[in-house]
This record gives structure tokens, sequence and C-alpha cells, in this order.
């Protein structure tokens, strides 16, 4: 018998996106990656630093990506933290701020990583429905858990709070309030601004959606100074290695392929949200690189099986709460031509 903790011996663990063998075979439309390469200025940082860089350490500060990051969203870099993969600084907020048998909370449905997270810590986690209207449901009006999650836009649903709601949860909650940007770079609105005049806001970003980088596990978080030096005491010291640290800074310097890239996925989504609801899905208007689409039957498993026997790989969900649906990542406009064939070969059900 090994002694392992008991709240480690009891918990289940996260399982990521189902990733099937014969992976390249398959239309992966199942977690949410980019359809494009990464930026050639980042292929280009890369191959240079793997010939001159490699034989030393990195720079523990990420000191070049954190001031690249600075200048395009208006903070000074000592806001800002660099990390591997936005799991990463997720894990150290809950280490930071929450303690054994203290509280974290997110919104369900949303990304149930932040529960796994907790409860590796031992902290308690709460969890918030949402109305039909995609409204929290009851978030005590002074609400004193150690953290709130708010995964904004919301995955799987795709739907954005808006931004007077995020302010006036920020002001009433007594812990910290972390807005999951992970989507937002496909949304109208973020947060950032919230950071600058609520001292509990943390906004954190990832590479791995509209950077096409998540292969590279990078991602960062904002937030007052005092947050980022609790957060630095935390992580590893070389958290984010060379290469990581040189794609962060071309990926973010690229703005031109960034920008032209998010608008082909922004252009595909409107396309196959219009076709979707030409077959007779119900679609939720999505803010993310990804739709929420229900069946007309409502039997989310049937259509998945029906696309992975076609080698489209999409996410179903058996929850009743959320009707049974997929969450389908857009992917090219070809890759998506194709789902809609499918879906029409599969046909609308009983
Ligand atoms: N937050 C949300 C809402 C996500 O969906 C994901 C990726 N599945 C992450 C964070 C983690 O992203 P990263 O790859 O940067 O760790």
């Amino acid at each position: 018998m090994i002694a392992l903790r008991q709240n480690i011996a009891e918990m289940a663990g996260y399982v990521p996106g189902f990733q099937p063998e014969d992976v390249a075979s398959y239309i992966k439309l199942n977690t949410n990656e980019n359809p494009y390469p990464p930026s050639p200025q980042v292929i280009e940082a890369i191959g240079t630093e793997v010939g001159e860089g490699l034989r030393r350490y990195p720079d523990a500060a990420s000191r070049l990506a954190r001031e690249e990051a600075g200048k395009l969203y208006g903070f000074d870099p000592s806001w800002i933290i660099m990390a591997n993969g936005s799991d990463e600084v997720l894990n150290n907020l809950i280490r930071a701020f929450a303690g054994e048998g203290e509280e974290i909370a997110y919104i369900h449905p949303s990304y149930s990583y932040y529960g796994t997270l907790a409860e590796v810590q031992g902290a308690k986690v709460r969890t918030f429905g949402l109305t039909e209207a995609f409204e929290p449901e009851g978030i005590p009006e002074r609400y004193d858990g150690k953290l709130l999650f708010l995964t904004n836009p919301n995955a799987p649903l795709g739907f954005t709070f808006s931004q007077n709601y995020i302010a006036d949860l920020a002001g009433r909650i007594s812990g910290m309030l972390v807005v999951d940007e992970a989507y937002v770079d496909f949304a109208e609105e973020n947060s950032l601004e919230l950071v600058r005049s609520y001292e509990n806001v943390v906004v954190t970003r990832t590479f791995s959606k509209s950077y096409s980088l998540a292969g590279m596990r990078l991602g960062l978080a904002i937030a007052r100074p005092e947050v980022i030096a609790a957060l630095n005491k935390i992580r590893d010291h070389y958290n984010l290695d060379r290469l990581a640290q040189a794609a962060a800074t071309a990926a973010l310097h690229d703005q031109g392929y960034f920008l032209e890239c998010v608008a082909k996925i922004k252009e595909t989504r409107a396309w196959f949200t219009q076709r979707l609801l030409e077959i007779g899905y119900h679609v939720i208007p999505s803010s993310g690189n990804y739709v929420f689409a229900t069946p007309p039957d409502r039997d989310g498993t049937r259509v998945y099986q029906g696309l992975y026997d076609r080698k489209i790989l999409v996410r179903h969900f058996t929850d009743p709460k959320l009707r049974h649906g997929l969450r389908i990542t857009i992917g090219t406009r070809e890759e998506m031509e194709r789902t809609v064939q499918a879906l029409i070969e599969i046909g609308p059900g009983q």
C-alpha cells in the first residue's frame, strides 16, 4: 500500500480531450485547436533558439515575452506573468489563494479542470449553475470564497457575460475573480480594463487557441503587481523553456498574421453556424473558436458516433443540462464543409 494523501487517493483526475492512436486520419474538431499553423516568425524564432540557445538556462523572468505582451495589451510587464500553458497559472492561482479546506468556485458548465486543481490542494469546490438566459445561478451577494473562476467566453457554450456583469461581480465578492479568457481573441470584448479598476481581478490567456501554439504550452496572466509577485514565488523558476519564450515573443509580435487567422476562423464560424441552422440544429451564437450545437432530435450521442464513423472528431456532452449537445471546433472552411456534408448524411434523427 502506498501512503497517498487521502484527497489524491479519492480524486478522479482530469481526462483531457480524446486522442485516438491514428489521430492524423481524423478531422479533429474536439479540443479547440487552431487549424492554421503558427506564424512563420514563430517557426523562425524557434529555429534560431534551437541553434544557439539550448545549452543555456532560459531567462527565469521571461522578460522579452512579458515586454511584448505589455506593449500589446498596454500594461507594465510587472503586471504580467508568463505560464507554461494557462493551466499552469490557473493552478498557481489556486495554490496562492486557496488553502486546505478553503473554497473556490466556478460556473457549471465551464472548464472543470479548476475543480481538479483545487482538489489537489485539498480546497473545497463549489459550482454555480446557469439559468436558461445564461446568467449564473445562486452566487451569494457577498460571496466569500477565495477564488471565483469565470470562463469568458464560456466553454463549451460559447456565450459571453457582459462586462457590466463581470464588474458588478468583482465589486461584490471578497475573493479573487479570475476571468479565464482562453477564447477571448474570438470575441468582441475583454476584461483587461477591469484589471486596472478592480484589485481582485485576474485575466488569464492562452496561446493554445488563437496563436496556434497548443503544442508549445504557453499562457499568461495579467493582474496587479502584488498578485503577479505572489504567483512568481510559487511557479517553477524556469517555467518557460527557451523555445517557448522565443515562440511567445514572436507570436505576440506578429499581429498581422494573428489577426488574419482570427478573422478567417470568425468568418468560418459564421458560415458554419448558418449552415447548422439551415439543417435544423439549435446553435448558441458563439464568441469562441467552436460552436455548441444540438441536433434536431437532441441525440448528440447518435450524431457524435455518426461523425466518428466518418472520421470527424467532436466533443459531445451527455449532461441533460447541456441538451446532449456537441461542441464542434471551427476548423478550415474545407473541414467544416465536410462536417456539414457528414451531418446531412447522418440526418436529423427521429
Ligand atoms: N481555460 C479554458 C476555458 C480552456 O478551454 C483551456 C484549454 N482546454 C485552458 C484554459 C487551458 O489552456 P492551456 O492550453 O493554455 O493550458
